[in-house]
């Protein structure tokens, strides 16, 4: 492994006609060099017609637009050899951007930081190497930003919807709350069923069916990572998982700009702001980009250098997990083809997204079920999920999804007594809190007091949970908080 001392913002170019975005970064200058692609064009939607903004100052709006996109993009490059110095050489970053930027990148890389053993308290430092902007450019988009997108005929931000879509649990919990006939009655209107769907990267079958019972549109965004990257991840260099809610924030602002979309919607629970542990005095969260302390940074930052139009919240932000899990039980329909697991999502070395072939689970190993190639039945996700909706179905409800009951296989013990914290901590993983995993396991077992696990795991559940507990953490778990960054014509279908 070659060492680097600094890693550059090089570049970026946009081709109006393709709609295809090019971001270049390196390792010190071109030692290293990195290409990652954006494809704009969605398939399924033209860009309006008859509008200026891609033409003199609207090119300048997007281009500070996709400046931003270029500085949230380059963590999946960066994480290859972290540098003490981070020159940007594409645009300018101002005093608060940086501590932004800093802020955010010092707590997502936390996890990353503890389990390599990297002292970071030198790391991630932005450098301009523009000491000053562009003062006409930096009015006129001081001006888009005020005039809330309505100036100079580029862009008009409309009230255009679009919902993120993972065809997942809480995605579709998102859609049945703004679908939901119940809503529009009283609304008086179907305008709230009116939104799109958004896809990062590319499309899988999962995100495809569930979108066709949706019966929505999405709109796609593609991205190809640079090839070196894979190059690299095979030699010895530091390898982690990247804050996709992160990117896919910056793409949907870009998205926003050229589609006309001003409310961004995405399915970020409660507990989604619960860190997993801490050390040293930084607290680590596996689901930081998710969480609303990160959404509300956003969300200035957002106001202050990018557009006082756009909305992102999320619709599922005052919910736990047991209530979103309730809302997802009533929506049978998609219970053949959604799924959490997140083996089936692992991206190879060679780049290619893994699983999803119908006789191989995510590792390649053929399926007990060769049906069953949504869920593989043995990570911590799939025994969340299974955990979470065997309150609200019944076991041949569950089997139907799963192919099998995950609380009579043994092996799996462990994955559940971490999952409902009777051992070590929170488990890496994107799951509940204690309590939504206590109450569930404890009206589980009064269902389903025969399931092995949960014969061998009753008693330690009854002393942590007795019928008062239950009581009231189920009033508590049901209850929506609002704590949140939710417009108020968006409130009002919660209640
Ligand atoms: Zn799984």
């Amino acid at each position: 492994m070659e060492k680097f001392n600094t890693f550059i913002f090089e570049r970026f170019d946009f081709n109006k006609t393709d709609l295809v975005a090019k971001f270049y970064y390196s390792f010190d200058n071109w030692k290293e060099i990195f290409e990652e692609v954006i494809d704009f064009k969605s398939a399924f939607f033209n860009i309006p017609k008859n509008s200026l903004f891609l033409e003199g100052e609207g090119l300048i709006i997007l281009n500070n637009f996709l400046f931003n996109l270029h500085i949230a993009l380059w963590i999946s490059y960066y994480k290859l050899f972290p540098t003490e110095i981070l020159e940007v050489k594409s645009w300018f970053l101002d005093e608060e951007q940086i501590l932004f930027w800093e802020k955010f990148y010092r707590n997502w890389l936390g996890e990353f930081f503890i389990k390599n053993y990297i002292d970071f308290s030198e790391l991630i430092n932005f450098k301009n190497i523009w000491k000053v902007p562009n003062i006409e450019e930096l009015n006129l988009i001081n001006n888009y930003i005020n005039a809330d997108g309505q100036q100079g005929g580029f862009s008009p931000l409309q009230e255009k919807k679009l919902l993120l879509w993972w065809g997942w649990k809480d995605s579709i919990a998102s859609y049945s709350l703004l679908n939901s006939p119940s809503i529009w009655k009283r609304e008086g209107a179907r305008g709230w069923v009116d939104f799109d769907l958004f896809v990062f990267w590319k499309i899988d079958d999962i995100k495809k069916n569930t979108a066709e019972i949706a019966e929505k549109e999405i709109l796609l965004v593609k991205r190809q990572l640079s090839n070196n990257l894979f190059k690299l991840n095979q030699q010895w260099y530091y390898n982690w998982h990247v804050p996709i809610t992160w990117i896919i924030a910056f793409i949907t602002f870009v998205v926003s700009y050229l589609y006309w979309y001003s409310n961004i919607i995405l399915s970020n629970e409660k507990s989604a702001s619960e860190e997993n542990t801490t050390w040293k005095w930084l607290k680590i969260n596996h689901q930081y980009s998710k969480s609303i302390e990160f959404e509300s940074d956003l969300n200035k930052y957002l106001e202050k250098y990018l557009s006082k139009k756009i909305n992102y919240f999320s619709l599922l932000r005052g919910m736990y997990e047991y209530k979103i899990a309730k809302i997802f039980s009533e929506e049978k329909k998609f219970f053949n083809t959604f799924s959490s697991c997140n083996r089936n999502f692992k991206i190879n070395k060679e780049g290619q997204t893994q699983g999803t072939t119908p006789t191989e689970n995510s590792r390649g190993e053929s399926c007990i079920h060769p049906e069953n190639n949504l869920w593989c039945c043995e990570c911590e996700k799939c025994c969340f999920v299974f955990l979470m909706l065997s309150v609200n179905l019944d076991e041949k409800e569950l089997v139907k999804i799963f192919w099998e009951n995950l609380f009579n296989k043994i092996s799996l013990e462990k994955t559940f007594k971490e999952l409902i914290w009777l051992e070590n901590h929170k488990p890496f993983e994107c799951v509940w809190t204690y309590e939504e995993s206590l109450l569930s396991a404890k009206k589980t077992i009064k269902k389903w007091f025969s399931w092995k696990i949960l014969e061998n795991l009753k008693q330690d559940i009854f002393n942590k949970c007795d019928e008062k507990t239950e009581e009231n953490l189920e009033k508590k778990l049901l209850k929506t908080s609002w704590e949140d960054n939710i417009p108020d014509t968006f409130s009002k279908i919660l209640n």
